[in-house]
């Protein structure tokens, strides 16, 4: 038996650059693994693969599926695909990131179950390979493999590792409402933004500690789509800057929005500020 952190990730950036034959969107996105994780334990089980999840008391947590849907068991499915045998696993799952928030919840935990197996069965494939097996489950799969900061090109499955980011504290707060994906993408062809993030001038930023200046550069093209549909993404943004956040943007497809700080007094002060019923807050770290 053995256990596996399925750490959620952020976006620092989110562009959008085209559209591609195979129907995807080509993208070129700032990705941040942080320290909020689902936990995962693994055991070998003779032949095929089982999965259990409590995802009690987690924003979405009552539509995640248990069973082939599930990122984590076609993760499994892959794995033994690519091996050639049947590695059987039984799964169990404890979720702490809110679903369908633009965190990569489902993607950590597939990347989680990747990397789980091949210490399970001492299967000694590289880093590549796992992160070949996690592109044919999703394309936020093989950032989740690696972590750390990475830029994300092609449909977010081709990665460079960058010099990791010095430590800040992530506030995420998740409004009520959940953002699909494709929505959010299909919705954004409708009204292309003019704004695009400057990612290769941000990384040379975040290099040199110029910390400010990347600041002001973060952007995600998707953010004006999603507050179409949840207007309290525009609000929390709002609130958390004027608490003192350095940076408050949406991740993904939302509708998480994230603030970055350095100390713990003004981040109790961000997440008072965008305290409300219909809204979910965690504090965690940047990994
Ligand atoms: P991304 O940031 O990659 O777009 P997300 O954070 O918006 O992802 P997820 O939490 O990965 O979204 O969930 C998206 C959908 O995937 C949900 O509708 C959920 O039912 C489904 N899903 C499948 N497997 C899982 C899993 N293991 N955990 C969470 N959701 C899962």
């Amino acid at each position: 038996m053995l256990r596996e952190l399925a750490n959620a990730k952020i976006n620092l950036t989110l562009d959008i650059i085209g559209t591609r034959r195979d129907g995807y969107h080509e993208v070129s996105m700032l990705m941040q693994s942080v320290e909020l994780a689902d936990e995962l334990t693994l055991q070998k089980k003779s032949s095929g693969i089982e999965l259990r999840m409590d995802a009690v008391g987690i924003a979405g947590g009552e539509n995640i599926p248990i069973d082939q849907r599930n990122l984590a068991w076609r993760a499994a499915e892959e794995f033994q695909k690519f091996c050639g045998r049947d590695l059987g696993v039984s799964i169990a799952i404890v979720k702490k990131i809110p679903s369908a928030a633009g965190l990569a919840g489902g993607s950590a935990d597939a990347a989680a179950v990747i990397r789980g197996m091949n210490r399970l069965y001492d299967t000694r494939l590289t880093e590549a390979d796992l992160c070949e097996i996690g592109a044919h489950v999703g394309s936020d799969v093989p950032f989740c493999i690696i972590g750390g900061t990475c830029l994300a090109e092609g449909r977010g499955e081709i990665l460079t590792r960058l010099a990791p980011t010095k430590k800040f504290i992530v506030i995420l707060a998740k409004p009520d409402g959940e953002i699909s994906t494709a929505w959010a993408y299909k919705t954004y062809d409708e009204k292309i933004s003019i704004i695009h993030p400057p990612n290769l001038e941000i990384i040379e930023q975040l290099e040199r500690g110029n910390y400010d200046a990347a600041f002001k550069n973060f952007y995600n093209v998707l953010e004006n789509v999603a507050v179409q549909k949840i207007p309290a993404i525009a609000d929390c943004k709002r609130k958390m800057l004027a608490a003192g956040a350095h940076v408050a943007l949406m991740s993904g497809s939302g509708p998480t929005v994230f603030a970055l700080t350095d100390d713990d007094s003004t981040a109790k002060k961000i997440a008072a500020a965008v305290k409300n019923s219909g809204t979910k807050i965690f504090i965690t770290k940047s990994n």
